[in-house]
């Protein structure tokens, strides 16, 4: 039985690109991400045990529907069960969304048992013991492949939206199962279930096992756990699952967005959270385990004046709990800056459009860096030769004020993991170093058949998915130059200092950004603001005109979610206020 997928919606424009060749693989090319709002989950998402199979394997029996988010199920699958809301399944939106309501219509309770320890979660909660992960393990190579892992996953997850001040929608669930991978040479065998029992890990390790064929190679080492850092809290006891106290945040950010102006005609706030567990075992000997808390609280608006309205939002979060909701997260100051964004826009003339100098704000429009770099330098893109920034490294592919990292290890971010979901430890690395392409974000596949390091960058969405290198928090270091000296050297130009969401092909290099909140810069003065602004552009191209870089380097208030072959992830972004000296914006004014 086939597992239903998330459908994509853009609610702000764009559509998702997946491209099925059909015959030698499906790949995405243009990939869509940290949007304003999109991913949105409609209907029950079934789990169940399925594989998913490079399609070159050679299979029997069953309906096999390629591409890396199709999976099947054996004959004689178990009964669909719904799985839980996952904060990154339905909200899956970058700046402020409301997350939309999850609609399935079945809810789990959360299990209310004492919690175990951390690091023995799944060994004490489902019976799983080192001698099952090494039989599964053996059975994941009794067919000849190269390496293989197991990966278990258990999360909590809540959600709770307001809209016109009524709850439209509450959920909590949980969800655990485990997906087995077995790797040969370039092709990846994946069984995924969602009963823990020793029956159906076998099962599912024997099935994952199927893309090799030969005689078992490869023995199982022993596992050496992995020691990852201590990035963020773990509740105790899990989240406490106080709904009264979350919903007061909401409504909190209903009123004071409501209070803000009277032509705020609409509110949607929202917020969720969910604790996700996870334990690693790989035939190469790692081992790991980490819990994961992550929330977000998010405001959306609508004014109106006369026939124009306009929309604003704010949101913010990490990887704590909620008493990271105060001061600049409070739902007061999330809500006033949500109603400031939209009042603004009824203000606002139209964007100017052509070539022209133009300054980002700093935090935020970091996604500038997210969409026109970091996919590009996700290293299997460049294995596959499908980037634009293949064969590149060594070269300039920005100007020498430029220096652009990836940053898994910062602590409560949204984007940062202790261990990345192949168990391995996240780092720092160094994608652009004064210009120059200094490295890719891997993961162990990639590391492997292109002979460099592993940059602790396998992430995936779920249990349910294969891992794949990803960002976590994607930033450009800060410069020397001060923000107002970089606005008062532009005779004119356009400031933007928010952005609704950008995509860009990979193959090309080729960006777009919407701004959402953007200004004319005229005679080194911010006037009036413009809308319906968007920054277009070339990856390997547009940061060569980078020519002042400020020292104010922010980072964004922990709202993004990324978008790659159907998979969500959390992740950051920042940024200085940078000038380009050159760069196209789309508009409709003069
Ligand atoms: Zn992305």
């Amino acid at each position: 039985m086939l597992v239903e997928r998330p459908k994509a919606v853009m609610m702000l424009g764009g559509v998702v690109h997946v491209v099925l060749d059909g015959v030698l693989n499906v790949r995405i090319l243009r990939v869509n991400c940290l949007r304003m709002f999109h991913l949105v989950l409609r209907g029950k998402r079934r789990g169940g045990e399925g594989d998913r199979e490079d399609h070159r394997q050679k299979h029997g029996g069953g309906k096999l529907l390629h591409g890396p988010n199709v999976a099947r199920s054996p004959a004689g699958g178990q009964v669909p069960k719904v799985l839980a809301p996952r904060e990154e399944r339905g909200g899956a939106c970058s700046a402020s969304a409301p997350r939309r309501a999850y609609t399935g219509n079945t809810m789990t309770t959360p299990d209310a048992s004492p919690q175990p320890s951390q690091k023995r979660y799944f060994f004490e909660k489902f019976g799983i013991t080192e001698r099952l992960l090494e039989r599964c393990l053996g059975e994941a190579l009794s067919a000849g492949g190269d390496y293989a892992d197991l990966y278990f996953e258990s999360v909590t997850a809540t959600s709770l939206g307001v809209d016109e001040q009524i709850v439209k929608s509450a959920s909590q669930g949980t969800s655990a199962g485990c997906g087995i991978r077995v790797l040969s040479g370039e092709r990846t065998g994946y069984a995924f279930t969602d009963n823990l029992s020793p029956e159906r890990l076998l099962h599912a390790a024997r099935t994952a096992a199927l893309i090799a064929s030969g005689p078992a190679k490869q023995p199982v080492q022993g596992f050496l756990e992995t020691s990852g850092a201590d990035l963020y809290p773990v509740p105790l006891g899990g989240f406490d699952l106080d709904l009264a106290a979350r919903l007061e945040l909401i409504l909190r950010a209903d009123r004071a967005a409501r209070a803000f102006d009277p032509r705020i005609v609409q509110v949607r706030a929202g917020y969720s959270e969910e604790l996700r567990r996870i334990l690693i075992a790989a035939s190469d000997g790692a081992f790991a385990s980490d819990t994961q808390p992550l929330c977000r609280l998010n405001v959306f608006v609508i004014a109106k004046e006369d026939a124009l309205s306009t929309k604003g939002s704010a949101g913010g979060g990490g990887r704590a709990g909620l008493e990271q909701f105060r001061g600049s997260k409070s739902p007061e100051n999330l809500a006033r800056e949500a109603a400031r964004g939209a009042i603004l826009q009824l203000g606002a003339v139209p964007a100017p459009a052509g070539e022209m100098q133009v300054v980002l704000g700093p935090g935020w429009p970091g996604i500038l860096l997210h969409e026109a770099v970091g996919h590009g330098l996700e290293a299997d893109f460049n294995r596959k030769k499908t980037s634009a920034f293949a064969g590149l490294i060594g070269q300039p592919v920005a100007s020498s004020k430029v220096t652009v990292v990836d940053n898994g290890t910062m602590a409560g971010r949204r984007g940062s993991l202790n261990v990345d979901d192949e168990g391995t430890a996240t780092q720092e690395t160094v994608l652009i170093e004064g210009g120059v392409l200094k490295g890719y974000l891997s993961d162990k596949l990639s590391a492997r058949l292109m002979g460099m390091s592993n940059t602790g960058s396998g992430r995936r969405e779920s249990y349910q998915s294969i891992p794949m290198p990803r960002m976590t928090n994607t930033y450009m270091l800060a410069g020397d130059d001060e923000p107002e000296d970089i606005l008062r050297s532009v005779k004119r130009g356009l400031y933007a200092v928010n952005f609704g969401g950008g995509q860009v092909d990979i193959t090309n290099g080729k960006f777009v950004f919407s701004a959402s909140e953007a200004y004319l810069i005229e005679d080194g003065k911010i006037t009036a603001p413009v809308r319906d602004a968007t920054l277009i552009g070339n990856g390997p191209e547009a940061l060569k005109y980078v020519s002042m870089v400020g020292h104010d380097l922010k980072l964004d208030e922990g709202i993004g979610t990324c978008g790659k072959d159907g998979q969500s992830v959390p992740v950051g972004v920042g940024m200085p206020t940078i000038k380009l000296d050159k760069m196209t914006v789309g508009g409709t004014g003069r």
